[in-house]
Parts: structure tokens; sequence; C-alpha cells
């Protein structure tokens, strides 16, 4: 079966866990460190923060930020459940923001301009597949409604310029993004003193770690604030440093395969429709396409898993979801209905060859076909 997404693991990484194994210090250790550094230097930022998750490094900005109940955060809905979880994790209200449009399938600032109120605090604008959003248009927006400005950066690191938008970002690490520490997350946050409250909210609010009281000798410490266990250890630390290195070459191969995969679809599938421009700035997370209105996407499904290949769906709407239902009922987005039910995401990782990536093409245009023509006789 060829997976829409799939882990690079190797030899390097098992001998990166075999080292931390035998070095006897498991977590928060010299390699945390080391992989922040090396993180940052990577998004021509300053520092970074290490974390258990994506998930966790939205929840931790936000708490530091200082946002809170009778605060509303603009979010798009078309992107992971997390984006919005955070900002109910807080105690925060999240306001759904339709996308541009289907070629642009990114938070629209105009719905977001309007969607502001006296209440709104921050935005929080996600690079739907590792596509870049506007810099210059959402700092201008922020800094002229005096928003904070929040990105979620899960699907784009190793982008340099995500990360460099506004008060802070969020980079997911999970098993199916760009590179993996299994689990794991980080933050690059512009200023030191939000970095140094993320920093002891992802420990308890703790004022030293273990490491810090071994190597002063005082095993004191005082608790600050009300904190959490948000830690990154030293074996996914060790993982991630060893996939840092081939971030950028990964991120080539997709950008090469992502191409391939226009030039194909336009030749071979003319009907199907591949959102944003080429070029456009991405980490190439997803191979995003728009199936032809009317088609049937389970048949779809169906005829390609026949064939070994998995697809996917970039999302179901959070609006949508039971408990976004219940907590914040009346969003309506056509133009993030509409995308999400002709969405279909196709296998996009850097196992894949041009001639994976033209099997997939071939084998949607047989599907589609047969689907064309079965509707042409219904
Ligand atoms: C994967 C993802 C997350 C959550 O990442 P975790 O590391 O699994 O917590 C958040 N936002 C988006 C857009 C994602 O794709």
């Amino acid at each position: 079966m060829l997976l829409v997404s799939e882990p690079i693991l190797g030899a390097e990484e098992k001998a990166a866990l075999v080292a931390v194994i035998d070095s006897g210090w498991v977590t928060m250790g010299d390699r945390v460190q080391e992989f922040e550094q090396a993180f940052a230097r990577l998004h021509e930022a300053e520092d970074s923060v290490a974390v258990s998750s994506c998930t966790s490094a939205l929840h931790l900005i936000l708490h530091g930020l200082g946002i809170g109940p009778g605060d509303e955060v603009l979010v798009p809905s078309l992107t992971f459940v997390a984006t919005a979880n955070c900002v109910r994790y807080v105690g925060a209200q999240p306001v759904f923001v339709d996308i541009e449009s289907a070629e642009v399938p990114l938070i629209s600032l105009d719905e977001a301009e309007a969607k502001c109120t006296a209440r709104t605090k921050a935005v929080i604008i996600v690079h739907f597949g590792g596509y870049l959003a506007n810099r210059d248009a959402w700092q201008s927006f922020a800094r002229r409604k005096g928003l904070l400005l929040i990105e979620d950066a899960a699907h784009a690191p190793g982008l340099p310029a995500a990360g460099t938008f506004g008060e802070a970002a969020a980079f997911s690490f999970y098993g199916n993004k760009n590179m993996t520490t299994a689990e794991g997350g980080a933050i690059i946050a512009r200023s030191r003193s939000l970095r140094e409250a993320i920093r002891r909210a992802r420990s308890h609010g703790m004022t030293s770690g273990t490491r810090q009281r071994l190597d002063s000798r005082s095993p004191d410490y005082d608790v600050t604030m009300l904190g959490f266990n948000y830690r990154m250890d030293e074996l996914r630390a060790a993982v991630g440093l060893a996939q840092l290195k081939r971030l950028p070459e990964w991120n080539d191969v997709r950008r090469r395969l992502s191409l391939h995969y226009r030039q194909l679809i336009a030749a071979l599938c003319p009907s199907v429709m591949v959102p944003f421009a080429d070029p456009w700035p991405s980490a190439h997370h997803l191979m995003p396409v728009l199936l032809p209105p009317g088609v049937s996407r389970q048949a779809v499904i169906d005829g390609l898993r026949k064939r070994g290949i998995q697809t996917t769906i970039h999302y179901p709407p959070v609006h949508h979801l039971t408990y976004y239902r219940e907590n914040c009922p009346d969003s309506r987005l056509p133009r993030t209905e509409e995308f999400a039910r002709r969405e279909l995401t196709l296998p996009l990782h850097p196992r894949m060859t041009p001639e994976t990536v033209e099997l997939v093409v071939n084998s949607l245009a047989a599907t589609l076909g047969a689907e064309l023509s079965m509707e042409v006789t219904a």
C-alpha cells in the first residue's frame, strides 16, 4: 500500500537512541538543548523551545501570552482540531474564519477582519499543506487591529520564513509530519521573556530542572506559576537531531514531487483542481487536490485503494465536529465547507519517486474516467 505519508527512520536514528540509553540521562539534558538550538538555526531564530507535541506548543503559547476567559481567537476551520482546542484549553473562544478561496485555501484576511470584535485578542494562522501565508499582510493586519499573531506551523518545519510572522509559532514532529520524533513539537517565540515564561510553564512552573540542580549542587527550587509537564525527552531530541540534518533535502524532494504531480494532473486529469499557484513558498507537507463537483469522492477513494493507494481528507472542517457544533453553534463557512467536500489528499513523502507519482496520477485518471462515464450513463 502506498501511504499518504511515511516517517523515514533508519540506522542513524537507531544509533542515536542507543547512545541516549547508554548515556544514562534520558530527559531534558544536552540533546534537548542541542536540538532546540539546531531547530532555531534552521528557522533563523535566536532560540526555540522543544516540547511534547505541537498541541502542547500551542497551549503554552496561548498561556504564555495571557489569553484567557472572555477573549476571542480567530482560527481557520480548515485545520486539525488542535488549532481550535488550544483556545478552549485557556478558556477562550475560537471564532472560525473561512478560507480565501479554493485556489488559496488559507484563512481569509477579509473574513478575519469581518469577524473581529472588541473581545478579539489573537489570530492563529495555519500554513495549510505547508503553503506559507502572506507574512506582510498578516503582520499589518495584526498591527492595525492590535492582535497577537500566532502561527500553527505544524506543516512547515524547515521553511525558514515559518516562525517569523508574529509573537510565536508552533511546530509538530508527529509521525506523519515532514520530520518526526514520533511525538514532539517546538516553539519559536520572538521575545526572550515569552520564551522564558514558556520554558517555565513547560515544566510545572519550576524555577530549575533536574539537570540544573545536579550541575549547581543546589537542591532548591520554587514554583512560580501553575505549569504543565510538556517536556521533550532525550530520546526524541536525539531522533530529532538526526532528522533535522535531512529535513532540507527531504523538503526539496517533496517540492520536486509536488511539481511533477501538478504537471501530470494538468495533462491527465484536467478536471482535477490543484490549489496554490506554482511556485509558492511551501514545505510541501501535503498534496491536496479538489475533485470535480458531483464526482463521488468515496468512489474515488475506493478505486484508488483497490489499486494500492491510500488517500485522506484535509480536513473535515473543525466547526462541523460534534464538540464544536455544540460549543460554537452558528459558524457558516461556505468556502471551507465546499473545499472540504471535494478535497482529496494524495500520497506525498520523500520515499516516493517520480514513477510512484505517475502511478498515482494514472490511477486517479482511470478511477475518475470510470466515475465520470458512469455519471454520463446515469
Ligand atoms: C498535526 C497538527 C497539529 C498537532 O500536532 P501534534 O504534534 O500531533 O500535537 C496541530 N495543527 C496542525 C495544523 C497539525 O497538522
